[in-house]
Order: structure tokens, then sequence, then C-alpha cells
């Protein structure tokens, strides 16, 4: 099958009064349609760095300098400035964390949603666009009034239920939403998953979801991916990382999660994450790894991919070891 997106070697730097920060370091993978992604990771790590270079939406002093987002067959490093505002929302379409708060407060919902629409056909008829907005609407099960409503009369939900309707509205083939259930209670959070999950199939787009609640994640994706550093440490399916996480770091993220066993109580990792101005050499969780070998302080390992599919980067599966 073909992939809908292939990332290649996405390299994003800061450039700051301290010095370089290597925000995201040679990411590579691929989606198939209809697949979802959970990308988790501590703050820091590049989950928001890797989406908002995927729009090409990285700003000064931050420059992406290497690396291709091949969206179908369109790279999007390729296009101009003109064309990749086009792509977005068309192609790839990106919901911000916090986008329900960033929602107009003194234009209704069906004016925002119009204009997102008008940027791209801008020679379609206002009838038409309504009836796509109102049919968006829908589809995340909001009630058509919704499109005359402000955004202060909606609860938390139902804005970021417009955010994603808002985020469908061109049919993309990739969607990628950052932290989509924060800031939400549990059951807003399992309903703002699940209408992810009906439009996602509803467009038979490709999903990628960043979060820190693998839990939650979980229940929704078809395949996680952990980054550490900048860097992607693991790739596995949903069971892959839970019955047997390859990484140390996974293996620590997973072990952390409530469970019966520690009744909920969340250890959380021993150690600092890193700062991205002074990355350890070699494998950057060398100082956090209880397994940390000779070679992890000088080799930085590579991603590799084991016999049952699962990517990890770490030396304990290179044959330096
Ligand atoms: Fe630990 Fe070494 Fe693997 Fe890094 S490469 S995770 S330090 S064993
Ligand atoms: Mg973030």
């Amino acid at each position: 099958s073909n992939p809908v997106l292939q990332v290649s070697d996405l390299q994003v730097s800061y450039y700051t009064d301290l010095g370089r920060a290597v925000a995201l370091n040679n990411v590579s993978f691929v989606l198939e349609s209809g697949e979802k992604l959970g990308l988790v990771g501590e703050s820091g790590s590049g989950k928001s760095t890797m989406a908002l270079a995927m729009m090409r939406m990285i700003k000064p002093p931050g420059r992406i300098e290497g690396g291709h987002v091949i969206v179908g067959d369109t790279d999007l490093t390729s296009l101009t400035d003109e064309q990749m505002l086009k792509a977005r929302l068309s192609k790839i379409a990106y919901i911000p964390q916090g986008a329900m708060n960033s929602l107009n407060p003194v234009l209704r919902i069906g004016r925002q949603m119009m204009d997102a629409v008008r940027a791209h056909t801008p020679k379609e008829s206002a009838s038409n666009i309504q009836e796509r907005c109102i049919e968006a609407l829908e589809s995340v099960e909001l009630k058509p009034s919704v499109f005359k409503m402000y955004a202060h009369e909606l609860s938390g939900g139902m804005k970021q239920r417009v955010c994603i309707a808002i985020g469908i509205l061109l049919k993309p083939q990739v969607i990628i939403a950052d932290e989509p259930t924060s800031a939400l209670d549990v059951v807003t959070q399992r309903q703002v998953m699940e209408t992810i999950d009906r439009v996602q199939k509803q467009i038979g787009a490709a999903v990628i979801l960043i979060g820190h609640d693998m839990g939650l994640m979980a229940q929704f994706v078809d395949k996680v991916a952990v980054m550490y550093a900048g860097r992607l440490a693991e790739v596995s399916t949903v069971r892959q990382m839970f019955t047997k996480p390859a990484h140390p770091y996974a293996q620590a993220l997973i072990s952390s999660l409530p469970n019966l066993d520690n009744k909920g109580v969340f250890r959380g990792i021993p150690g600092l994450a890193p700062s991205l101005l002074r990355l350890p050499s070699g494998c950057a969780f060398h100082p956090r790894c209880p397994h940390a070998m000779d070679i992890c302080t000088t080799v930085r390992p590579e991603l590799v991919t084991l016999e049952d599919g699962q990517q990890v980067a770490c030396h304990l599966y290179t044959e330096k070891a």
C-alpha cells in the first residue's frame, strides 16, 4: 500500500542567544492512509515542533534545516509559501494545542468556518460553503444552530469539536491534533477522541495525535511513536508498546502508567529531561538509562526495524553492542 505521509530526515533547530538547540533531529516515519499514530514524550521532546515542521509553521529563531514531508505525491518542503498556504487544511490540517481558546470571540462560529474555506476556494458560492460548514458541524455531532453561535456560548468540548470541524472542512489526507483533550474533563476527553475517530473514518485521513496521556491515546491509535530529545526512540503498534516496549525509555513510560498494582500513582521517570542546548553525547537517554553501556555514551543509536516491525533506536538492539 502507498503511504499517505512520508516524513524523512526532518531536522529543526532553534538559534538562541545561548546557542543552537536541535529540537528535531533527523526524524523519519511513514503513515498509511487511515492510520492513526500517537506521538508521546515529555514536554520539550519535540512533539509540537514535529507538528509545526510538518505544517511548515516553524517561526524564527527556529529553522527547518533539512528533510522532506510528502503528503500523497506532494512534497510540502518544495512548495512555495503560497502553495503551502493552500496545502494547509486541504492536504494536511493542524489543530494546535489550545485551539479551542483561539476561536475569535466576536465572530460567529459560522463566519470563522466560512473564512477558513473561502481562503481556499474564493470562487465557491456562499451558500455552497455554508452547506459544507454545516455538514462538518454535523459530522462532529454539533447542531447546525452552532453555526450562528459565538464561542462563549459553547462548552469546552463543543469548542474543541468546532476546531475539529474546521480541520476537516477541506477533507485533508492528514490531520494533526496537538493535545486535543488537554484542559477537558475525563468524559469530554473521551467524546473528543471519539469525534476525531469518527471524522477520521468518514474522510479516510491519517491522524497524528500528540499527547502525553498514553492510556487515553492507546484506546484510539494504531501505532505509538515515543520521542526523546528531538528523536524517535521507538515506533510500535499499541499492542507491542503495552506488552513489550523495546526502548528503555518506552519501558519506563509504560511501567510508570497507573495500574492496579501501584494504585494509580504516577511514578514518573528518574532523572531530568536533557536540555536541547546541551544534549548528552551518544544516546541522549544514557544519563537516565538503567541499561547504559560504554557505547551508549559515544555512539548515537539509529532507528532500526526489528523482526516484528517494531522500530527502536537503542544499542541493545544493534550489533555493535
Ligand atoms: Fe539505554 Fe544505551 Fe539503549 Fe540509550 S542506547 S536507551 S543508553 S541501552
Ligand atoms: Mg507541546
